[in-house]
């Protein structure tokens, strides 16, 4: 079978180490792969340039398409950009996968039978930094959530479920309040989870399912959720299975995939033969999996695991009485490599298959409704009274068959039949509608005679219903 290039940086701090050792390691389980080294991290940005990245290092994620990753050292000071972040937007890489896993009773943990893998959309989301300041108290974050974001991030964990031989994949979702937004991702998810009869899903609400997840992760195998909620739990599940200097991850997407620890360059180890090198071994397995060597990564993790459970521990997982061996990176690595073709006696033995992308990143066709416009919320930057007064200014501005229908302050409606302990900011969210549908030109006639009358508009929301239904929260 012809080699499968790749390309690997060796990054700052531990990085070079550590990466040594994984490369070690994976060669001699037998790994096909040709590597194309390129430059990240400190030197790079020291360099002048605010990326981290040089532009011929693109060249080579072009042409490999997989990227072995070591942790970075991003300066001090302002005007660096996370390598990370350019990396994902350049690439599209819209899952973030991170398996968190106990190795109890090896290596010390709160929950013992802990194998939880959290399955983050990468790409959308509060994340997209669209955000405004908008009148002297409030500030705006943009939350989106797209319908084939949320069919290529659903249907990866569902395969990615498949392939590992996973049984359950679980939605983290806030839709009882975030209707429209985590309500598509939802029912994306419910949309999609028939298409895989052999794996149960479930949905839990993200307040109650995290509460869960750090109490009983045993109750959990692949949870998928949206940017921001997966940004936060991913942290908390590592953590919580111990296993933070143990944990691999990937980043995903049609065109580049990406593998790293999730740890960082920890400077202060570096170059003294200490770093533990298995959060980025464990990211090297996923990426054997994904191009298609299951055979390799099985070897590989088999050995790995075995050396755990012998007692074989890096400084950082080294516990009296559980540990055996207190073990720098290399001489781990090495432990690792004398067991290859020995597998676990008491931690479940690894087994994989290649992974199939050939769903990678598909999305259905679009089915178009169609979409009236049928009003328009005029946001204002106003403190000069209360709700009341605004409405009787604004109500001076219906006419062209649109007319005031209520004022919402942060949310809450404060007219009509407002209540007068309901604290109001000075934005104010003014919802007009139409009769039966309105064209464009209404609203900028509107916004004209909202501006003659003194008022300071700062933003515009039209009101659109799809196939009748209101495409909007009311
Ligand atoms: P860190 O993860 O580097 O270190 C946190 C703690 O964990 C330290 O005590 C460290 O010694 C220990 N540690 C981490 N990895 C270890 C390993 N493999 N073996 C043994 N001990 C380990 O986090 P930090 O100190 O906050 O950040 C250091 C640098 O890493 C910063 O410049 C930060 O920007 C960067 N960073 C990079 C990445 C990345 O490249 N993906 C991720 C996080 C942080």
């Amino acid at each position: 079978m012809a080699n499968v290039p790749i390309t690997v940086a060796h990054g700052d701090g531990i990085g070079p180490e550590i990466m040594a050792a994984t490369l070690h390691i994976i060669q001699a389980a037998g790994a096909r792969i040709d590597i194309e080294t390129i430059e990240i991290g400190e030197k790079v940005y020291l360099s002048g340039n605010s990326a981290g990245i040089a532009p011929e290092a693109y060249e080579s994620l072009r042409r490999t398409k997989v990227f072995l990753k070591a942790p970075i050292t991003t300066p001090q000071g302002g005007g660096y950009k996370s390598l990370n972040v350019t990396i994902r937007k350049t690439f599209g890489q819209f899952a973030n996968i991170r398996p968190c896993v106990a190795y109890h009773p090896f290596v010390d943990t709160k929950h013992p039978g802990m194998d939880v893998v959290i399955v983050r959309e990468n790409e959308e989301d509060t994340y997209a930094g669209i955000e405004y300041r908008q009148t002297q108290q409030v500030e705006q974050c943009l939350k989106l959530i797209s319908r084939p974001g949320s069919e290529k991030i659903v249907r990866y964990a569902f395969e990615y479920a498949r392939n590992y031989n996973r049984k359950k994949v679980t939605c983290f979702i806030k839709d009882n309040i975030m209707k429209q937004t985590d309500g598509l991702f939802h029912r994306v998810f419910d949309e999609i989870a028939p298409e895989y009869p052999d794996i149960t899903a479930e949905h839990w609400i993200v307040d109650i399912g995290a509460a869960k997840l750090a109490d009983t992760p045993e109750a959990f195998d692949v949870i998928v959720m949206p940017n921001l909620y997966g940004d936060i739990l991913s942290d908390v599940a590592a953590q919580i299975a111990g296993s933070v200097g143990l944990a691999g991850s990937a980043n995903i997407g049609e065109n580049v995939a990406m593998f790293e620890a999730i740890h960082g360059s920890a400077p202060r180890r570096a170059g003294q033969n200490l770093a533990n090198p298995s959060g980025l071994f464990l990211g090297a397995i996923l990426m054997l999996v994904h191009i298609g060597q299951p055979d390799v990564a099985a070897i590989a993790h088999n050995a790995w695991m075995k050396t755990i459970e012998d007692g074989i521990h890096t400084y950082d997982i080294y516990a009296e009485g559980v540990s055996k061996e207190k073990v720098g990176t290399k001489e781990f690595a090495e432990a690792v490599v004398a067991r290859l073709g020995q597998k676990p006696e008491k931690l479940k033995p690894a087994e994989y298959k290649a992974a199939d992308l050939s769903k990678l990143g598909q999305t259905s066709t679009p089915v178009l409704q169609k979409k009236d416009l049928v009003g328009v919320d005029v946001y204002l930057d106003w403190s000069a009274g209360s709700a009341n007064d605004l409405a009787a200014i604004l109500e001076k501005t219906n006419g062209d068959e649109i007319k005031l229908a209520s004022l919402n302050n942060r949310g809450t409606k404060v007219w009509p039949d407002g209540s007068p302990e309901t604290f109001c900011s000075d934005h104010w969210r003014c919802r007009f509608l139409g009769n039966d549908g309105i064209h464009h030109r209404q609203i900028t006639n509107l916004l004209n005679r909202v501006s003659e009358a003194g008022l300071d508009f700062i933003k515009t929301e039209n009101l659109y219903n799809f196939d009748g239904k209101a495409g909007y929260s009311v």
